[in-house]
């Protein structure tokens, strides 16, 4: 059967990524019920029309389609698997569709799960960013086949431009994996590439145009880093959910007993990033790791928060001061 216009479809998680997605299923003519762990961040689509439940639970229990959007594995965990989660929550029959980026493994945990009660659970995890969330033109990255995915097809095109097919649960959060791996090194190139530019005396802005334009080109150098050269550092995609992806790149691999050392270094500067407090900030801070303390703390950095104790190249002997140097990429 498929699940069309005036269909009930429930929406957790209202964040960034998510508001804008179920603005555009409320756009699209299916009757929303939303609930988000702060209720003030739904309030953009109260106004325009849709229903609040005071629970994941609660959003559920009539819903044909439930689409969850939270923040990281252990929030998909609560919401689909603890007492009062969707899997034990929502109608027979329903469809359960996690589009956060999370565990593989969680996600073949809660297809199993579901598939005992009688409901249907995948994958989808998105990319597009901010822009693409709004703009309702996502490209989604499906753990289960097309086919199979015939009766909420409807509801996936209306915020997605493309969707990859990946067939098997936990398949499309793998292959996300794989794109934030990639990311993550396009990112640390952007940041460097804008180091060395003004560091050298040449325009940053000029120098990057000219890549752009070449094979050293990539989405973060022309879509995420610009925010940077303008002293913007507002989030469209949180630094720590940057870290999150990278550690489960790294576990993902760490089981297939493969190394990546550019994902390893990838993370640690992000890593650092979050603990000097930019954490909330866009991952275009990690420019901020590689400019004058004064850059740094006017973007509300704080270097004495960095955490030297780890396994950190740097002998215990050396001043904090010190430390706070050789682990800032710049000086290394
Ligand atoms: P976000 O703004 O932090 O949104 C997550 C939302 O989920 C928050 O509003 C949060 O509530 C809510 N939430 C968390 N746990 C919850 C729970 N147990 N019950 C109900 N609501 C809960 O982050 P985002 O940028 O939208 O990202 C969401 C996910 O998409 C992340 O996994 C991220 O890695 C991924 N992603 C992000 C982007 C991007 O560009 N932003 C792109 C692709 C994928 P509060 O309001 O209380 O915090």
């Amino acid at each position: 059967m498929t699940l069309g216009k005036g269909c009930n479809v429930a929406f957790i998680g209202t964040g960034i990524m998510g508001a804008p997605i179920a603005g555009h299923l409320l756009d699209a003519g299916y009757n929303l019920t939303v609930y988000n762990r702060t209720r003030e961040k739904a309030e953009g689509l109260l106004a325009r029309g849709a229903a609040w439940a005071d629970s994941p639970a609660a959003a559920a229990r009539h819903a044909d389609v439930v689409f969850t959007m939270v923040g990281y594995p252990e929030d998909v965990e609560e919401v689909y698997l603890s007492t009062n989660g969707l899997i034990r929550s929502a109608r027979k029959g329903a469809w359960l569709i996690d589009l956060t980026t999370s565990s593989p493994q969680l996600a073949r945990d809660i297809h199993d799960a579901a598939e005992v009660c009688d409901k249907h659970a995948f994958d989808c995890p998105v990319t597009g960013g901010q822009k693409g969330a709004q703009e309702g033109t996502l490209t989604l990255i499906a753990g289960i086949s097309e086919k199979d995915a015939a009766p909420v097809r409807a509801l996936l095109d209306a915020f997605s431009s493309q969707i990859y097919w990946f067939e098997q649960p936990g398949a499309g959060q793998l292959a996300k994996l794989c794109n934030q791996v990639s990311l993550a090194a396009s990112l640390a190139g952007a940041a460097e590439l804008i180091a060395l530019a003004e560091q050298a005396g040449i325009s940053p802005k000029l120098v990057s145009q000219m890549v752009g334009a070449g094979m050293g080109g990539s989405a973060q150098l022309s879509r995420v880093m610009p925010a940077a050269l303008e002293g913007d550092y507002k989030p469209g995609f949180l630094a720590e959910h940057l870290r999150k992806d990278l550690r489960l790149a790294l576990e993902a691999a760490d089981d297939l007993q493969l190394t990546l050392p550019a994902t390893e270094t990838s993370l640690n500067l992000v890593d650092m990033l979050c603990q000097v407090g930019g954490e909330r900030l866009g991952t275009q801070a990690v420019a901020l790791l590689y400019a004058d303390e004064a850059t740094g703390v006017a973007a509300g950095l704080d270097w004495g928060k960095l955490d030297t104790s780890g396994p950190a190249e740097v002998p215990d002997e050396q001043s904090p001061a010190r430390q706070r140097y050789f682990t800032n990429p710049r000086n290394l």
